[in-house]
């Protein structure tokens, strides 16, 4: 589903570059979730930021579900992040004059889908994150946990292929981290989402079925854990 071919991000100019990526390559199946590890520095952020179209890549390719992100011209890019990609802040990104419903619908409503087909998506994720009943609520309204649950529904709800997080409980109380990764896990595992996570947190990465390990830029390893029995 997602390709990532020998990808390479230099910074800077001529005297003075850094390579912040160095002949990466790995795939991604669908339904899987992977943790992306490493020190500081070690490229995680410009990895996502290549995959997400937030950053070019100086070399190599980027597939998913077959097409080449790098090829994807600038006029397209908004439209292929709101219809391919769901993205997990730390911070939630939710509109604080929209209801949780239309938030989470955002996506959808945006692209012009049917009002019915927005209500009946949008009710489905909420009910299986548990927020059915907020969502005629503004994010003012609701709990932090709620909020959460409304933006990973929002992640998710309108189809997207793959879902990308950058650290996202790096600000987060471990009760706080705790929430949100069974959230995370509840989408991968229940609803069959596929997760893209950073973290240079071990116990974030214990939730995920596959860990990469990037040093300096390059892909030292891979972790293949045995699928977790872990009930959300
Ligand atoms: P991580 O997310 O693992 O901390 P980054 O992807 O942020 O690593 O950084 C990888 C390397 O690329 C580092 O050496 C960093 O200093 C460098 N780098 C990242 N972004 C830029 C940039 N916009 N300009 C120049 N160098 C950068
Ligand atoms: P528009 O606002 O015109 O739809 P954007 O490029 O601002 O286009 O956003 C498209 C999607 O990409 C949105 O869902 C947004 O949440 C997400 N997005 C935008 N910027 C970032 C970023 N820096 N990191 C992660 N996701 C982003």
């Amino acid at each position: 589903m997602l390709e990532v071919r020998n990808i390479e991000k230099y910074y800077g100019s001529k005297n003075n570059v850094t390579k912040a990526l160095d002949r990466v390559s790995f795939s991604v199946a669908k339904g899987e979730f992977i943790a992306i590890m490493g020190a500081s520095g070690s490229g995680k952020t410009t990895l996502l930021n290549c995959i997400s179209t937030i950053d070019t890549v100086s070399a190599g390719s980027i597939l998913l579900d077959g097409e080449n992100i790098a090829e994807l011209p600038e006029r397209e890019l908004a439209r292929f992040r709101r219809e391919r990609l769901g993205f997990v802040f730390q911070d939630f990104n939710l509109l604080d004059t929209l209801t949780l419903e239309e938030n989470i619908g955002l996506a959808l409503t945006i692209n012009h889908a049917d009002p019915q087909e927005v209500q009946k998506r949008v009710r489905e994720a909420a009910g299986r994150l548990g927020i059915e009943n907020e969502l005629a609520k503004f994010p003012y309204q609701v709990s932090g946990g709620q909020k959460q649950r409304a933006a990973c529904a929002r992640a998710m709800v309108a189809g997207q292929s793959l879902i990308l997080a950058d650290e996202p409980t790096g600000a987060l109380d471990s009760k706080a981290s705790k929430n949100l990764l069974e959230i995370m896990s509840k989408m991968n595992r229940a609803m069959s989402a596929t997760i893209l996570m950073v973290t240079h947190d071990a116990y974030s990465a214990s939730y995920a079925s596959r860990v990469l390990f990037l040093k300096d830029g390059r892909l030292f390893n891979e972790l293949i854990r045995a699928e977790r029995t872990r009930q959300v």
